[in-house]
């Protein structure tokens, strides 16, 4: 059996103890002592990491009335000197305060009963018994939660026999039977529990709700407490600065500011849009005037130099839009593409199985994907000399002008 030290004092960071037993854990050497003051995984808190004579505790976990100490390496001594990660610790110890008094906060809000408990790596949860959380009862919590907070009311534990518990109005019965350990925030919320805890509320810090999310018929709410609230609210304030600065904007409006940029860019994507369909027209009309008649049909042959590629491909369209026309579009660059189409009225011409020769053409080996209709195919991207791809469009053309 180990004595828990935790319980006597949370604050409690190292400890001398005596190896009553060494066994091993999923292969990992493992130790439980006479005494410690490692938390082991239990009750949503997790488990405490430090060392024990220099070697790192892995994982701590409870096996009846035993710690078992999970190390890195064997601990061949019979005393060992204990160390915990005290960072880790109270930031767990500021985790599961805040929990029973955010937990208590919504009972006496809402009447909500916490049903179940996770304190993770970066949030914690509660999870509470209804589908239908409103924002104002969430806000009414946490203002209800950082108030206790603010009061400093201290939070000790005691051990309680069974035929006393009644006199404790417990936020949740206990889930084991004979004496309980109760952990008490003065005149504010009883629990059976098992966690370390901070000395008082103050030492919580804050207590800050980042969401609430319906799950089937429960809501789950996450929240972060103490230093992780601090240091969530550092990042968010870098963030908020950069915003406020970048779009000139007051504190407090950032979110009308993005607001107003998202739409005045939105038109400025549509005007843009616009513009460039007006200017395809004007293009068209300059290329179809050197265009090459062929079987009934005009073929347009142009080599555009790092183009953006929706320009050539709006062309191409105005282009075949205009005229029982055949556009036979490539762009040069290290970007290159061929964008290929032709009017409704050619239905002899395909698009696809010209593109289809034209990759033949310029790349012999493959490696350049293209497709598309009968109507309308374009290539993937490539690198491609003007004066090659202007060869190989040219010879494409003076055979689209031989009799079929
Ligand atoms: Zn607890």
């Amino acid at each position: 059996m180990t004595l828990r030290l935790y319980w006597q004092d949370a604050y409690q960071r190292t400890f001398e103890a005596r190896v009553l037993q060494r066994l091993t854990h999923k292969g990992y050497p493992a130790v439980v002592l006479d005494q410690t003051a490692f938390y082991p995984t239990a009750g949503g808190q997790p488990h405490d990491t430090g060392k024990l004579n220099g070697v790192e505790v892995i994982e701590v976990l409870e096996h009846g009335d035993d710690i078992v100490h999970v190390t890195s390496a064997p601990i061949e001594d019979e005393v060992v000197h204990g160390a915990l990660n005290w960072a880790r610790r109270f930031d767990h110890m500021q985790q599961h305060s805040g929990q029973h008094v955010l937990s208590q906060a919504f009972v006496r809000v809402a009447g909500l009963d916490t049903v179940a408990v996770h304190i993770g790596k970066e949030v914690c949860t509660i999870d509470l018994p209804t589908a239908q959380l409103a924002p104002e009862t969430v806000a009414r919590a946490e203002a209800e939660a950082n108030a206790v907070v603010w009061e400093d009311r201290p939070i000790r534990a005691f051990i309680v026999d069974e035929a006393e518990i009644a006199r404790f109005p417990l936020r949740r019965p206990p889930k084991v039977r004979g004496a309980v350990r109760i952990v008490e925030v003065q005149e504010y919320d009883w629990s059976a529990c098992g966690g370390t805890h901070v000395r008082s509320t103050a030492q919580i810090g804050a207590i800050k709700i980042v969401r609430a999310e319906k799950r089937g018929k429960e809501t789950r709410v996450t929240f972060i407490c103490g230093q992780r609230a601090f240091a969530d609210y550092v990042q968010l304030h870098h963030n908020v600065a950069q915003i406020m600065e970048r779009l000139s904007a007051p504190r407090y409006q950032v979110a009308e500011a993005v607001q107003r940029a998202l739409g005045s860019a939105q038109r400025m994507r549509k005007a843009l849009q616009e513009a460039r369909v007006r200017l395809a027209a004007y293009e068209a009309e300059a290329l179809l005037a050197q265009a090459v008649p062929f079987n009934g049909g005009r073929c347009v042959v142009h080599v555009f130099e790092d183009r953006d590629p929706e320009e050539v491909r709006l062309i191409a369209r105005a282009v075949c839009a205009q005229q029982p026309t055949v556009a036979l579009l490539g762009v040069a660059g290290e970007q290159g593409q061929l964008i290929f189409a032709r009017a409704e009225a050619l239905p002899h011409v395909d698009a696809a199985a010209l593109l289809r020769q034209a990759l033949a053409a310029l790349f012999p080996q493959g490696g350049v994907k293209g497709g598309g209709s009968a109507v309308f195919a374009q290539s993937s991207g490539f690198a491609v000399d003007r004066d090659r791809l202007r060869a190989v469009l040219n010879a494409l053309a003076a055979r689209l002008s031989m009799p079929l």
